[in-house]
C-alpha cells in the first residue's frame, strides 16, 4: 500500500470516507486492482499486518474458570473443610486420603469439562465460512478469516458479507442489514459515490458500502474490502455480541433440574442417616465426615457435564459421517425427528446434471455424444453456416449459455456453480458454442436474477456490430409489433416452462416465428410433460429482440417472448438415498420430497427413490389459500410437493409441527432461512447452499446428501440412548448406596461404609465406566423403532422403576452379605460390603450397556473402552483390598479366595437380574 493512503479500517478518527470516493479511487487507495485482485504475496503480507478477519470473541472458558467451577462445587468445599477438621483433630492419614480423593474428583470433573469445551471449540472452528475473492487474477474461494483490506470479494444472493467493503459493481444488489441497523427491509445498493458532508453518515445510509454480517438477498456485485475483523462496523458494536451466553440444551436443562431435585432427596436421606448415627452414639466427627461423603456421592452433580460431553462427542461422530452440527441442542433433537422434508435437487439426486434432450420447433434432439450438432460456425465472423435447421438449436443453446451465471472452471480454481447452469454451459460448449466467446460477442447489459419464487431468470445482451451469423439471424427477427428499426439487443429467459409459456406470444417454427396458438401451446405442453414424466428437470427458453435499450422492469421485459424450445436435464437419484429412505420407513420417520421442479419430474424421482408409490403430488399453488385444517390433513399424508417456493416450505413446517411432528427441513436458498429456523432441525447444504441458509441451520450436510441426514438421526438416537444409560447407571448406583447406608443402622449394624470408602466408590464408578458408556456403539434396533418424543421424562420407559428396584437389590445383596459376616464376628465384613458394592456396580454397568438386547448377545467386549474401564476398576478394588499399605488407609482386610468369589457371585446376581428384566421387557414388547 502506498504510504499516504488512509488507514483502511472502520470507524475511527482518521476514518477514510470510502463512501465519498469513486469506486476506482477507493480501489487505488487500497492498492488493489479491481480486475485482478491482490497477489497472493500481498494478501499474505496484509494478513500479517491486519491479523485474521474475525471478531475477537469472548472465547472458550479459560482453564482456570473451569478449574474454579470444579473446586467451587459446594460439596467439595465441605469435604475439604471436613478433611481440615480431621487433620486438626490429629487424624492425618484420613485427612490426606480424603484430600487425595478430592483432588482426583476435581481432576476428573475438570477433565470432563475441559474435553467438552474443546470439542465445542473444535466444532466452531469448523464452521468458518468461505468467501470468493479475486486473487492473482482468478476467482478463489478462501476462508473468511483470511480476508484482508484490498481484497476484491464477489457477492451474490445468499452470501453473508464477510467484511466491510466499498462496492465496485452492483447488479440488482440488495442487502439486508438488520444485524447493524435493526432494519429488516432490504436496501438497494449502488456504486455511485455519496456527496461530501460533514454530518456523520450511519452505515445504513452508505448505499455504496457493504458491511460484515449483513446478507446479500438479491442480485450480485463486487466490493473491495475496506475493513476486516474488529475494524468493521460490526466489530465496533461487537462488545454486544461477545456477551452472548451459551445456552444449555433442553435436555441439559431438564437433567439439571432433575439433579437438583434428586439432590434434595439425597440430602434429606443423608440427614436421616446422620441423625440415626448420632442417636446410636457414633462419634460426631465420623458421622459428619460420613454425611458429607454421602452427600458428595449421592448428589448427581456430574449429570449436566456428562451430557455436554456426550453431545459434543456425538457431534464429532456426526462430523465423521459428514454432518456438521452448528447447535449442540440439535444433537439431542435429531433422534426424535419424525418427518424429514428434503429438497429433491442435489440432496435426493446427485446434482450431476446433464443435458440429454432438446426440443425445438417440434423436433427432438437427443443430446448424446456422437449425435451432437456442430454449431461453431454461428460464432465465426462471416462464417455463414447458412440458415439451416440448426438455427433454432443455435439460438436455444446460445440462449442458455448466455442466460447463465456459471463461472467457467479455470485450472487454478474450480468454482462450484449451480449444477443446472454448469450443465447448460457444458452442453453449449459440446455443440461448439463457447460461453466465453459468446459473452465477448454478446456482452450482458442487464439481468433479472433467478429466484426460486419466480423460477426463471433473464439476461439482456447487446448484439455485436460484426457480421456474426448468430447476430445476423437475430437482426432478421421482427423487433416486436410495437417497434421498428434495427435489432440491437436480445433478451434470453430460461426457467420453469409452465410459467414461461404464459409470457410467450410467439413460437419458433424452425425457420421463422409465428404466433403461438392454442394447438402450438398444447404441443409444447405435451413435449414438456414427456420430458418431465421421465424424471428430467425441464427448462423452457424464451427470447425477445429489441430495437433499442430494453425496459428494466421484469414485467415489461419478460413478455411477448418467442418460445425457443425446451431443455431436458437428467439428474439421477442418489443410490444411497434409496437405502436411506428405506431406513426411514423402518425407523418410523416419514421422508418428504419438496422441490421447485415440475410435479411430473418430482413424482418420477419419488418413485425411483421409494418415497411415494402413487401419483399424489401437492403443488405450491394447491397449498395457497388452503384452510389450516385442510392443510393439516394434507401434510399428514402428502409425501411429494412440487413447484414449491420457500414460503410454502415454511407453511409445511408449521402445519407439520402443529400436528406434533418433529421436523427436519433442508434448504439452500436465501429465502429458505425462515423455514430452516422454524424447523426443529434446519438442515443446510455445505457444497451448494447459501451462507444465509447455513447461518440459520442447526446442521450442515458436508456432502449435501439425504443419507447424511438419516445417518445424523441415527447418531442422535444413539447419543440419546447413551445419555439415558448414563443416567440409569448413575442413579441406580446412588440409590443402592443410599439404601445400604439407610437400612444398616436400622439392623443395628455399625456404619457399613466409611467415608473414604464411599468416596472411593463414587470416584471409581462415576469415572471411566460412566464415561465410556458414552461411546457405546449403536444398538441393533436403533433404526427399527419409532422416534421417542423429545420431551419425554427422563424416567420414561421403565428407567425410574429400574433405578428403584435395582438399587434395592444392590442394597439388599451388599447389606445381606455384610450382615451375615458381621453377625459371625468376621472382621472382613466391611471389606465384603465395600467390594461387593464395587463389583455389583461393574456388573450393572455391563448389563445396562444395551437397553433391550442382552449384553451377552452384543458381546461382553464389544465396547472395548468400557470393558477396559471395568477391568481397571476391578483391579483397583483388588489393590485396595490386598495391598497392605492401602488396607490401613481404607480400613480393609485381605479377603480369602472364597470370600472374594462370593463378592463376584453376588455381582453376577445383579447382572442376571437386569438381564432378566430386559428379557421380560422384550417378551412384553412383542
Ligand atoms: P429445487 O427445489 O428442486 O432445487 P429450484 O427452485 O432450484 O428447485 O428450481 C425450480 C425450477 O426453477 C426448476 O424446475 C427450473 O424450471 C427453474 N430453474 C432452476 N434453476 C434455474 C436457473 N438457474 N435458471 C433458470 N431457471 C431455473
Ligand atoms: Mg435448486
Amino acid at each position: 500500500m502506498n504510504a499516504g493512503a488512509p488507514k483502511p479500517g472502520g470507524p475511527g478518527a482518521d476514518e477514510a470516507r470510502w463512501h465519498q470516493l469513486e469506486a476506482r479511487e477507493a480501489a487505488e487507495r487500497l492498492g488493489a486492482n479491481p480486475t485482478r485482485g491482490l497477489t497472493s504475496a500481498e494478501s499474505a503480507r496484509r494478513l500479517d499486518q491486519h491479523g485474521p478477519n474475525a471478531l475477537v470473541e469472548r472465547g472458550a472458558r479459560s482453564v482456570w474458570a473451569i478449574a474454579w467451577e470444579q473446586v467451587g462445587a459446594t460439596m467439595i468445599l465441605l469435604l475439604v473443610a471436613a478433611a481440615v477438621i480431621s487433620a486438626a483433630l490429629g487424624d492425618t492419614t484420613d485427612a490426606i486420603a480424603i484430600l487425595t480423593i478430592v483432588v482426583l474428583n476435581v481432576a476428573l470433573g475438570f477433565h470432563q469439562e475441559f474435553k467438552a469445551e474443546r470439542a465445542i471449540e473444535a466444532l466452531r472452528s469448523l464452521s468458518v465460512p468461505t468467501v470468493r475473492v479475486r486473487r492473482d487474477g482468478v476467482v478463489r474461494e478462501v476462508p473468511a478469516t483470511e480476508l484482508v483490506p484490498g481484497d476484491v470479494m464477489l457477492l451474490e444472493a445468499g452470501n453473508v458479507v464477510a467484511a466491510d467493503g466499498r462496492i465496485l459493481q452492483a447488479v440488482n444488489l440488495r442487502t439486508q442489514e438488520a444485524p447493524l441497523t435493526g432494519e429488516s427491509m432490504a436496501v438497494d445498493k449502488s456504486t455511485s459515490p455519496m456527496p461530501e458532508t460533514d454530518a456523520p453518515v450511519t452505515p445504513g445510509e452508505r448505499l455504496n458500502m457493504v458491511f460484515m454480517g449483513t446478507a446479500v438477498v438479491h442480485g450480485r456485485g463486487l466490493a473491495i474490502v475496506t475493513g476486516t475483523g474488529m475494524d468493521t462496523e460490526l466489530g465496533s458494536i461487537a462488545t454486544m455480541l461477545q456477551s452472548v451466553r451459551r445456552d444449555p440444551t433442553p435436555l441439559q436443562r431438564r437433567l439439571d433440574q432433575l439433579g437438583r431435585r434428586l439432590a434434595v432427596v439425597a440430602l434429606a436421606i443423608v440427614a436421616v442417616i446422620f441423625a440415626l448415627g448420632l442417636a446410636r452414639g457414633e462419634p460426631m466427627r465420623l458421622m459428619f465426615l460420613t454425611a458429607v461423603s454421602m452427600a458428595v456421592a449421592a448428589v448427581p452433580e456430574g449429570l449436566p457435564a456428562v451430557v455436554t460431553i456426550a453431545l459434543a462427542l456425538g457431534s464429532q461422530r456426526m462430523l465423521g459421517r459428514r454432518a456438521l452440527i452448528r447447535k449442540l441442542a440439535a444433537v439431542e433433537t435429531l433422534g426424535s425427528v419424525s418427518v424429514i422434508c428434503s429438497d429433491k435437487t442435489g440432496t435426493l439426486t446427485q446434482n450431476r446434471m446433464t443435458v440429454t434432450e432438446l426440443e425445438t420447433a417440434g423436433q427432438r434432439v437427443a443430446f448424446a455424444e456422437g449425435s451432437r450438432p456442430s454449431l461453431e460456425g454461428w460464432l465465426v465472423d462471416d462464417g455463414v453456416p447458412g440458415d439451416g435447421p440448426d438455427r433454432g438449436l443455435a439460438l436455444l443453446l446460445a440462449g442458455v449459455a448466455l442466460c447463465n451465471d456459471a463461472e467457467p472452471a479455470s485450472e487454478s480454481a474450480d468454482t462450484v456453480g449451480d449444477p443446472t447452469e454448469t450443465a447448460l454451459v457444458t452442453a453449449a460448449a459440446h455443440a461448439g458454442l463457447d460461453r466465453a466467446r459468446l459473452e465477448a460477442s454478446f456482452p450482458r447489459t442487464a439481468e433479472v436474477p433467478f429466484e426460486s419464487e419466480r423460477k426463471r431468470m433473464t439476461t439482456v445482451h447487446r448484439l455485436p456490430a460484426a457480421s456474426v451469423p448468430l447476430a445476423d439471424a437475430l437482426r432478421r427477427m421482427p423487433p416486436g409489433d410495437d417497434a421498428t428499426g434495427t435489432v440491437t439487443y436480445v433478451a434470453f429467459t430460461k426457467g420453469a416452462a409452465d410459467g414461461l409459456l404464459a409470457l410467450t406470444r410467439y413460437t419458433w417454427t424452425g425457420d421463422a416465428i409465428a404466433p403461438a396458438d392454442a394447438a402450438e401451446r398444447e404441443r409444447l405442453a405435451r413435449a414438456h410433460d414427456r420430458l418431465a414424466g421421465s424424471g428430467m428437470r425441464v427448462l423452457g427458453v424464451g427470447m425477445r429482440v429489441f430495437a433499442g435499450v430494453p425496459p428494466h422492469e421484469p414485467v415489461t421485459l419478460e413478455r411477448d417472448m418467442v418460445f425457443l424450445g425446451l431443455v431436458g436435464l437428467v439428474d439421477p437419484p442418489r443410490a444411497e438415498a434409496r437405502d436411506a429412505v428405506a431406513t426411514c420407513a423402518a425407523a418410523g420417520i416419514r421422508p418428504v420430497m419438496i422441490t421447485g421442479d415440475h410435479p411430473l419430474t418430482a413424482v418420477n424421482i419419488a418413485h425411483q427413490l421409494g418415497i411415494a408409490t402413487g401419483d399424489r403430488v401437492v403443488t405450491g399453488a394447491d397449498l395457497e389459500g388452503m384452510p389450516p385444517a385442510a392443510l393439516g390433513t394434507e401434510v399428514e399424508t402428502a409425501s411429494v410437493y412440487a413447484r414449491v417456493s420457500p414460503a410454502h416450505k415454511l407453511a409445511i413446517v408449521d402445519a407439520l409441527q402443529a400436528r406434533g411432528h418433529i421436523v427436519a427441513m433442508t434448504g439452500d436458498g436465501v429465502n429458505d432461512a425462515p423455514a430452516l429456523k422454524k424447523a426443529n432441525i434446519g438442515v443446510a447444504m455445505g457444497l451448494v447452499g447459501s451462507d444465509v441458509s447455513r447461518e440459520s441451520a442447526d446442521i450442515v450436510l458436508l456432502d449435501d446428501n439425504f443419507a447424511t441426514i438419516v445417518a445424523a438421526v441415527e447418531e442422535g438416537r444413539v447419543i440419546y440412548d447413551n445419555i439415558r444409560k448414563f443416567v440409569r447407571y448413575l442413579l441406580t448406583t446412588n440409590s443402592g448406596e443410599l439404601w445400604l447406608m439407610l437400612i444398616a443402622p436400622l439392623l443395628g449394624m455399625p456404619l457399613p461404609l466409611l467415608p473414604l470408602q464411599i468416596l472411593w466408590i463414587n470416584l471409581v464408578t462415576d469415572g471411566p465406566p460412566a464415561l465410556t458408556l458414552g461411546v457405546e456403539p449403536a444398538e441393533r434396533g436403533v433404526m427399527k423403532r419409532r422416534p421417542y418424543p423429545p420431551g419425554e421424562s427422563v424416567f420414561a420407559r421403565g428407567l425410574g422403576l429400574h433405578v428403584l428396584w435395582v438399587g434395592v437389590l444392590m442394597g439388599a445383596l451388599t447389606l445381606g452379605v455384610g450382615y451375615a459376616y458381621w453377625r459371625a464376628g468376621d472382621p472382613a465384613w466391611q471389606t465384603m460390603v465395600f467390594t461387593t458394592l464395587a463389583f455389583a456396580q461393574m456388573a450393572h454397568v455391563m448389563a445396562i450397556r444395551a437397553e433391550m438386547e442382552s449384553t451377552l448377545a452384543i458381546g461382553l467386549l464389544s465396547n472395548r473402552w468400557l470393558a477396559a474401564a471395568v477391568a481397571g476398576t476391578i483391579l483397583l478394588q483388588l489393590t485396595v483390598v490386598y495391598v497392605p499399605a492401602l488396607n490401613e488407609v481404607f480400613n480393609t482386610v485381605p479377603l480369602s479366595p472364597p470370600a472374594l468369589a462370593l463378592c463376584a457371585g453376588l455381582a453376577v446376581v445383579v447382572f442376571a437380574a437386569v438381564e432378566l428384566e430386559k428379557w421380560a421387557t422384550r417378551r412384553l414388547g412383542r
